[in-house]
């Protein structure tokens, strides 16, 4: 469908009356329209007014191997053709799921060996929370039932991803979260290191947070820790180098499992299949989803660890847990194509060797010595800017909106980013080159400057 099929005043007006957005203030979508997508190709989103804009956001983190992926159609179609869907549940399966299982075994950390699926990202840790409170009780330890996790964590907004997420907004929606759950200090030296503190103190410090949490709740009722890696829609936070590892030693030392939120991390956004490889984490579960096929379909997996497998197998009973959709054939299929194309372009390679420590050159050298950039950082193809008034102090511009200004301008220059707060975050397609690196630093600079104007 496209725009001479149906105008863009017509879908507004139908959008306008019908369709609840999510994440979106009604009232204010109501009085400004939706900006209408619609088509794409390799790097770029063109909108209805026949805007190409550069995509630095990955759809939400998700395009990987970029748009118009020819092979991504083809399958799906083809899997529909032959068995669009059947269920795995009562004892049968389809083929694509086994094998993307046996796929992804082969890719993740060497104790990670078992796959549950969904289709998104809240599902994935919706299950991944019951799994673990399960495997406690398993154990014989069912008051390990407490998960530790982090203030400004995003970890889904199903009422368990919304209680996991560590997001006040969201929290005083739920009207009585998920108990068991508490939320600690995130590993953000930009606003919360102290003055004098070193990046590696603040990282100790950061993780020790999750050992005082342990200690107040007591070891035998913690059942595990959630985190992100680098937080992600909480503004791209990468946590200092003495952060995992002290968090690892914190979680050995009181056995409480190890669950790793790679929602956005998966599949090569950090410059390896999994930022556990990045950090060096050793994680009791992985849970992934997005990037697993692109963004093309729909599709989450939970990848759990032989801990928690083999009590599960070898203690039997069932899990009272599936959604109809766990392990969709045509979504697997696309998801075992996605990777075969990540993998036989070098796209996380590409990431690791070339564009990742290219982008974090370039933001520093151009962006960071912008007069109102407090701080830029950069891990693989994820990369955050800290909007601030002054340099020095890092105050910020109190009640401007200066994040939502920056993003405003800059998609109206041609590149996709996100506001959180006064945080711009991107995390571009791993199929970006040098040249498209330049292309979004040009297109940022021209909306720093005319922020700058508007912001002064
Ligand atoms: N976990 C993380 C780290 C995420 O970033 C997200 C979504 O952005 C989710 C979970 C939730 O995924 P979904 O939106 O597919 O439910």
């Amino acid at each position: 469908m496209t725009d001479q099929t149906i105008s863009r005043a017509n879908l507004q007006a139908i959008d306008s009356a019908h369709h609840l957005h999510p994440f979106t203030d009604h009232k204010e979508l109501r009085g400004a329209g939706a900006r209408m997508i619609v088509r794409s190709e390799g790097p770029y989103i063109y909108d209805s007014e026949g805007a190409e804009i550069l995509d630095g956001m990955a759809g939400l983190w998700c395009i990987n191997v970029g748009y118009g992926r020819e092979e991504l159609a083809r399958v799906a179609y083809d899997q529909m053709k032959e068995l669009p869907f059947y269920n795995s549940f009562f004892r049968c399966t389809t083929p694509t799921p086994v094998l993307l299982a046996g796929k992804l075994a082969e890719l993740a950390p060497d104790n990670v060996n078992q796959v549950f699926y969904g289709s998104s990202g809240s599902e994935a840790n919706d299950t991944a929370l019951k799994l673990v409170r399960h495997y406690w009780a398993l154990e014989g330890k069912p008051s390990k039932r407490i998960v530790i996790s982090r203030k400004t964590g995003y970890h889904g907004s199903s009422i368990a991803g919304a209680s996991l997420s560590g997001m006040d907004g969201m929290h005083s929606q739920l009207y009585g979260a998920v108990p068991g759950i508490v939320h600690v200090m995130p590993p953000y030296s930009f606003e919360l290191a102290l003055p004098g503190e070193s990046e590696h103190d603040f990282g100790l410090r950061a993780a020790r947070a999750v050992e005082d949490a342990i200690l107040e709740a007591g070891a035998e009722n913690v059942a595990a820790f959630i985190g992100e890696p680098v937080l992600g829609a909480g503004g791209v936070k990468i946590p200092p180098a003495s952060y995992w590892p002290e968090i690892q030693r914190i979680c050995d030392k009181y056995d409480v499992l190890l669950m790793i939120d790679e929602v956005i991390t998966g599949y090569g956004r950090t410059g390896e299949w999994f930022a556990c490889k990045t950090f060096n984490i050793k994680p009791d579960t992985i849970t992934t989803a997005k990037a697993l096929t692109s963004g093309y379909q729909p599709l989450s997996a939970l990848l759990v660890g032989d801990r928690i497998a083999s009590t599960l197998i070898e203690k039997g009973g069932e899990f009272y847990h599936g959604y109809t959709y766990s392990g969709h054939p045509v979504a697997c299929a696309v998801a075992l194509k996605n990777l075969e194309i990540i993998e036989k372009e070098g796209l996380i390679e590409r990431v690791r060797e070339d564009t990742g420590p290219y982008l974090a050159r370039a933001l520093a050298e151009r962006i960071g010595t912008h007069p109102i950039v407090g701080e830029t950082r950069a891990i693989g193809l994820m990369a955050a800017i800290e909007i601030v008034r002054d340099k020095g102090d890092r105050s910020r511009f109190k009640g401007k909106h200066a994040g939502d200004k920056v993003r405003d301008l800059s998609i109206d220059n041609g590149f996709m980013v996100r506001a959180v707060g006064d945080t711009i975050i991107m995390s571009p397609p791993l199929i970006w080159t040098r040249e498209n690196i330049d292309v979004a630093c040009e297109r940022l600079l021209k909306a720093l400057d005319a922020a700058e104007i508007e912001l002064r």
